[in-house]
């Protein structure tokens, strides 16, 4: 048989391709990861850890406002937004080198640069002491997606998500296209940090696959907290002024902005991959297609996390590695082989308020059972009888009336992400 510099060689040091790595070198496996950029990826970088951090920012004008209902004199408050981006750089680079540990501490061999498919067992690595080829059995491909930004008049004065983190100015007026998660958090943490916001959403409602009760009761409670949602809205040109960019809108209405931010979507990370090279096939979303293990059309080859899936999230990402690595090395001694059930994905969106949710929505309940029951409680918290808010909590319960069960629960209000993990579980 063949002899391979490696057993397995993963490409992109993200969620997906450290969690695979450290694994199957936990399992004695010769493991070898490439990754272009920082350790961690899209999550530990420029995704859930500092959109997390900025939430709990902003979370903190809330408490300020609210503490004089409760006997408080807060004096005068100052938001620097230098600190925070400081505080926030310098956590991410203590988790860049917790990664890097966690994957030398299993044995794993790190190269720093670009990697590309050469055929079915090689990789070759771009690095700063010039290319390597390295032979592996298998081949993971973890590399993860990109913000994509449609064609527009004046795409050039737009930033995506990965630039939102570290933007030199604080951005006073921000316009942000799209209703989706990023777009609908990113309005709420950059609103609650004291920027005016506008959204903009091309449909009649924000996050389109949740339950639609969700959706209209948390596009009314980020209104109650000040941004200015526009649906049924599209971007017909930005253009650059002296005073800002002027973006017109669909219509004619005309907003100023600092920044204007795109969250209208993610594609795979497969440009400038040697798929072609190596005959691994896409579809027509350039998502790399596998099996139900993960192979890719090459035997050798799989793909996990964003660059292969539909539910672009960070636990989809690591319980997808964890199962490769059961199929292709065995699972740990004493367990059973895991296997991802993609059925019922909890989910949190970090709206102000926060969104949980688990199981089917109304709509979905409706078509697959007979006779659904909701139960429905909307109530403003305890808490906010002196806060002077008027924020409310909504509850909703979907059950399939003939056996009684629970097929959905859906949460917005405070710390809804938390609450609803533990009835996921
Ligand atoms: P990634 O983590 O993106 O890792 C891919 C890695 O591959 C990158 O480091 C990249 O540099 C590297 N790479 C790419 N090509 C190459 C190459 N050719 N050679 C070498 N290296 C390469 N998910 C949640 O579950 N909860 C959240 O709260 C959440 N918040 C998010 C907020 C934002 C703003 C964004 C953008 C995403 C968020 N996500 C969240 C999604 C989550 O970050 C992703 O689903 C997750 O990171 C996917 O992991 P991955 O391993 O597939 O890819
Ligand atoms: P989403 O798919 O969530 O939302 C994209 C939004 O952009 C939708 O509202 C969509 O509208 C709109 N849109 C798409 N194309 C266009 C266009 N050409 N013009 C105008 N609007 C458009 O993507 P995001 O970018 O928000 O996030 C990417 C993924 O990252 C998420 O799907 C999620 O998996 C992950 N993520 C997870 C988070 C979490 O777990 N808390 C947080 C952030 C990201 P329409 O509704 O009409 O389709």
């Amino acid at each position: 048989m063949k002899d391979f510099d490696c057993d397995l060689f993963v490409i992109g040091g993200g969620s997906g391709g450290v969690r695979a790595a450290r694994m199957a070198a936990q399992r004695g496996a010769r493991v070898v990861v490439a990754e272009a950029a920082a350790l961690g990826g899209t999550c530990v970088n420029v995704g859930c850890i500092p959109k997390k951090l900025y939430s709990y920012a902003a979370h903190y004008a809330e408490a300020f406002e609210e503490a004089a209902g409760f006997g408080w004199t807060v004096g005068e408050t100052h938001f620097d937004w230098g600190r925070l981006k400081a505080a926030r750089a310098k956590e991410i680079t203590r988790l860049n080198g917790v990664y890097e540990q966690l994957l030398r501490g299993a044995g794993v061999h790190l190269l720093q640069g670009w990697a590309t498919l050469c055929d079915a067992h090689t990789v070759q690595v771009r690095t700063a002491d010039g290319d390597q080829r390295i032979t592996a059995r298998h081949i993971i491909i973890a590399t993860g997606g990109t913000p994509l930004v449609p064609a527009v008049s004046g795409r050039e004065h737009v930033v995506t998500s990965d630039h939102m983190f570290d933007l030199p100015e604080f951005p006073k007026r921000l316009l942000i296209v799209g209703g989706g998660y990023i777009a609908c958090e990113f309005a709420s943490i950059f609103n609650g940090l004291g920027a005016q916001v506008t959204q903009v959403q091309r449909t009649a409602r924000v996050l389109g696959g949740f339950d639609a009760d969700v959706s209209a009761f948390v596009a009314q409670e980020m209104r109650k907290h000040g941004v200015d949602l526009k649906l049924n809205a599209t971007v017909a040109a930005i253009e650059k002024r002296a005073d800002g960019l002027l973006v017109t809108l669909s219509g004619g209405t005309q907003v100023v902005a600092d920044t204007v931010l795109y969250a209208t979507g993610r594609y795979p990370n497969v440009e400038g991959l040697g798929l072609d090279a190596a005959g691994v096939a896409c579809d027509a979303r350039h998502s790399i297609v596998v099996d139900a293990h993960y192979r890719t059309s090459v035997p050798s080859i799989y793909a996990l996390g964003d660059v292969s899936t539909q539910k672009q999230l960070t636990p989809v990402a690591l319980g997808e590695a964890m199962a490769l690595v059961d199929h292709l090395l065995g699972p740990a001694a004493g367990k059973a082989a895991r296997q991802m059930d993609y059925a019922l994905i909890p989910t949190a969106v970090f709206t102000h308020p926060n969104i949980g949710t688990v199981g089917l929505t109304e709509e979905e309940a409706r078509r697959q059972f007979k006779d659904v029951t909701i139960y429905r409680s909307e109530f403003k918290a305890l808490r906010h009888t002196l806060s002077g808010s008027q924020e409310r909590t909504l509850m909703k319960l979907v059950v399939d009336a003939a056996s009684d069960r629970v097929v959905g629960l859906h949460m917005v209000g405070a710390d809804a992400g938390e609450i609803v993990q533990g009835f996921a579980v």
